[in-house]
């Protein structure tokens, strides 16, 4: 279908440009947001002009409804519907902290930027979806959270992350159980341990752990195998399915003997 709309949260760097890259590529337009680093999001946008998509990158920090309110806006814009929704941005905590001296500043600002930032976006994104599928559009929409590992993973240094990410779990199920009736699917993509900036600062102790056997596929993931996922499930690869948990983490969450 011509110019579908997909708005991914994130978009400058990581997983997100891998998403975006992924999907101007395959033909969609997207806007895509992302919250300071203007560099990265401008060596995006150019790349994927550059793959023949159509692209634009809006600043906004989506813990903030006044910016979450104009994104919406924004990707409306370019040709009056959203049809994909990719709920990416998400932020670790500045520092890693024991569980036991965790601050409150920090469980708010991850809780703020991972859980309430995708929950209220996904709301008013939701209702403009419902109204396209009322109104007669031919295309199902489809929104995909990501998730993590860590949503059940526990690591006692990073306890505002895990919660955040366990959030999106029932997240993803609130919203597929709401919207299946309207006619919109949800999914969540949950990736494990994947090359990007987010993981760069404790990237020796993650080699030693794949090395020592950790994953099943005993390697780094890649954003680009996220992306895959996400497009397989944008472009209506399970259409009998909703509210769906795709690991994308070589195996982490077997449990093994
Ligand atoms: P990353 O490389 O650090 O990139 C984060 C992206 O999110 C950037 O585009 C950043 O914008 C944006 N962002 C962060 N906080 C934001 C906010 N408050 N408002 C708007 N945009 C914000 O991270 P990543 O590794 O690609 O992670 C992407 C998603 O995958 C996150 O939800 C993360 O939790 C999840 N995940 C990652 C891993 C992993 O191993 N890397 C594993 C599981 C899940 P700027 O460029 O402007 O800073």
């Amino acid at each position: 279908m011509e110019h579908k709309v997909a708005l991914v949260t994130g978009g400058s760097r990581g997983i997100g440009r891998a998403i975006v890259l992924a999907l101007a590529g395959g033909g969609w337009q997207v806007v895509f947001s992302y919250r300071s680093n203007e560099a990265a999001a401008q060596e995006t946008l150019e790349t994927a002009l550059r793959l023949g998509g159509r692209a634009l990158a809006v600043r906004a920090d989506l813990a903030a409804g006044e910016d979450r309110r104009r994104l919406a806006q924004e990707a409306l814009g370019v040709n009056g519907r959203i049809d994909l929704l990719v709920n990416n941005a998400g932020m670790a905590p500045r520092q890693r902290t024991d569980l036991l001296e965790m601050s409150e500043a920090s469980y708010e600002e991850v809780m703020a930027a991972n859980l309430k930032g995708p929950f209220f976006l996904t709301q008013q994104v939701a209702r403009l979806m419902a109204g396209q599928v009322r109104s007669g559009s031919p295309i199902q929409p489809v929104i995909i959270n990501i998730g993590s590992i860590s949503a059940y993973t526990s690591s006692v240094n990073r306890g505002e992350y895990c919660i955040s990410k366990a959030g999106m779990g029932m997240l993803t199920a609130l919203f597929a159980d709401r919207l299946a009736g309207e006619g919109v699917l949800v999914y969540e993509v949950r990736p494990g341990i994947i090359a990007t900036d987010m993981t760069a600062g404790v990237k020796g102790k993650y080699d030693r752990l794949i090395e020592d056997g950790l994953l099943p596929l005993r390697r780094w993931g890649q954003p680009e195998d996220v992306a895959r996922a996400v497009l397989l499930l944008a472009e209506g690869g399970l259409p009998y399915s909703t509210g769906e948990v795709i690991n994308v983490d070589g195996g982490f969450h077997l449990r093994r003997l």
